[in-house]
């Protein structure tokens, strides 16, 4: 696979323990639906983050390195600042390089105790099984 934003073969890398297919030039990252799958396998099963973490999103001119459609980017809800790209056919999405970092960071930030951390580990896990049961974007 290549990177969507620079075209430079994708490498393998371990990320939390799940193999990723990572940019040597940008340090993006690109998330597959296996891989989505091994991340839930991780993570809380928690229903509390169901409603739209989905704002609105608008497409990129950046290509999936699976399919070749066009990238779409929304806005991770609770933090504007924070946009992904995805896939609409349901292959996965990209992180830009620290973009996941800071989707840990601004977790880390909410993680007053335990309860805090269970909760923004599921944010996050939500947020992936939210993105994988395809209830955003175009259909197929
Ligand atoms: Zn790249
Ligand atoms: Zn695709």
């Amino acid at each position: 696979m290549q990177c969507p934003k620079d075209g430079t073969t994708l490498e393998t890398r371990n990320y939390l323990g799940i193999e990723v297919d990572a940019c040597p030039t940008c340090n993006g990252m690109w998330l597959d639906q296996d891989e989505l799958d091994q991340l839930e396998d991780q993570a809380y099963d928690q229903d509390a983050w169901k409603g739209s973490l989905m704002l609105d999103s608008s497409p990129t001119e950046y290509k999936c390195p699976h399919c070749g459609n066009p990238l779409r980017v929304f806005r991770y809800r609770m933090y504007h600042s924070l946009e992904i790209d995805y896939c609409d056919q349901g292959h996965g999405f990209w992180l830009d390089e620290n973009e996941e970092q800071r989707v840990l960071q601004l977790m880390e930030t909410r993680k007053g105790d335990i309860d805090r951390k269970v909760e923004a580990e599921s944010a996050w896990a939500g947020f992936l099984k939210k993105f994988r049961s395809r209830s955003f974007g175009t259909p197929a």
